[in-house]
């Protein structure tokens, strides 16, 4: 008999190509009436951009945001949106800026609407996390979930075919560990293997054409549904070996999500027979680890650890880190068996079907 538990987080969502002109409209129905913008440097123009159309209801724009939120950029943007007498946070870009809204979110309060432009999912979470002194501690706190998301897929156009590849494996990492994580749920199980199935069909697609508006469209509702799965079910052991080679090694975000995730399927692979089924039939492929590796190639990704800044003489310090305070995970956890798997990994070789 099934038993289970699902929280539905309370979010609005605005989805479709030229849905950003809808923002206007969408603080007004919030009561607020001087935003602050946010952005990396990076984005700074297209924040500007979308400050001056804003008129008076922009406060200003804070275009520091950078990956894994230090917490002193936490509190610079906290300060200055103190002074400019912000009454609400809008964050235009990845996770990375979204990281930053929620940081401002946790100790003022101010409601945050999300301007997604990677597939990182974040915006659907009530999970923040603050980098300091090298080490980043994620928690989760429901003040800091936008409380307005604007899926504006014409936003996504300009990401770079490979930057949108490995971010959407970061979101299909996310459906694939929903689908095996110990609170899953029947309703989050839906959204992941949908998650699965859109990203996976359009990403090739935006590889041969990164302006398909349709193949754009569908990705982003990927990456949505995706972000839902992170924020309604827990994470296991492929997000634990991820943090840990961010965090203590510096590997770059999603390009180390989507080098590990067939090897952690396929570590994962016996003990999560339903999940995998899922998985598999998700990506149109008879086995889902060597199904998930097959996709990476497709899109052109990275195999291997090796060439993305890992070293050969720390696999055994990763294996261990992960292994200390291992998430749950559907197999036990044991050094031998994720040294294995950061072995297979680091040479990018193809999980055995
Ligand atoms: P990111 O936000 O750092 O963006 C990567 C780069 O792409 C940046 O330089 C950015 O300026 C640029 N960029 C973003 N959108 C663009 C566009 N449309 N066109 C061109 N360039 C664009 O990367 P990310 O992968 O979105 O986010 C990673 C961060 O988010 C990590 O810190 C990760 O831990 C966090 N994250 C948090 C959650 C959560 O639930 N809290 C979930 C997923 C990721």
């Amino acid at each position: 008999m099934r038993r289970f538990l699902y929280t539905a987080w309370p979010s609005r969502v605005v989805f479709g190509a030229g849905s950003l002109a809808q923002l206007p409209d969408e603080l007004e129905r919030l009561g607020v009436r001087r935003a602050l913008l946010l952005s990396t440097p990076g984005r700074a123009d297209s924040a500007r951009r979308l400050a001056e159309s804003l008129g008076a209801r922009a406060a200003g724009v804070y275009d520091k945001a950078v990956m894994h939120v230090p917490l002193a950029v936490a509190e610079d943007a906290r300060r200055v949106a103190r002074e400019l007498g912000a009454d609400c946070c809008v964050a235009v870009g990845g996770g990375s800026t979204t990281g930053l809204a929620k940081a401002i979110a946790l100790t003022s309060g101010l409601p945050v609407v999300a301007v997604p432009s990677t597939y990182s999912g974040s915006e659907m979470t009530t999970v923040y996390g603050l980098t300091e002194g090298g080490l980043k501690r994620t928690a989760r706190d429901a003040r800091v979930l936008p409380k307005t998301v604007i899926y504006d897929p014409a936003l996504t156009l300009g990401l770079p075919p490979a930057t949108s590849a490995a971010s959407g494996m970061n979101a299909i990492a996310h459906c694939v560990e929903a689908l095996y994580a110990q609170d899953g749920n029947p309703i989050t199980s839906l959204m992941a293997e949908e998650g699965i199935r859109a990203l996976a069909a359009a990403l090739p697609l935006i590889m041969k054409n990164p302006s398909d508006l349709d193949a754009r469209s569908d990705a982003l509702y990927g990456a949505w549904l995706a972000g839902v799965t992170l924020g309604t079910a827990g994470v296991a052991l492929h997000h634990k070996l991820c943090h840990t080679l961010g965090g203590s090694f510096n590997l770059p975000h999603a390009e180390t999500h989507s080098i590990v995730l067939p090897h952690a399927a396929r570590y994962n692979r016996d003990a999560a027979p339903e999940a995998m089924a899922r998985v598999a039939r998700a990506l149109g492929a008879s086995d889902a680890p060597s199904g998930l590796y097959d996709l990476e190639l497709r899109l052109n990704l990275e195999t291997r650890l090796s060439a993305i800044g890992m070293r050969e003489a720390d696999l055994e310090r990763a294996a261990k880190i992960a292994c200390d305070s291992p998430y749950p995970n559907p197999r036990p956890v044991e050094v031998a068996g994720v040294l294995a798997l950061l072995r297979a990994a680091f040479e990018g070789r193809r999980p055995e079907a």
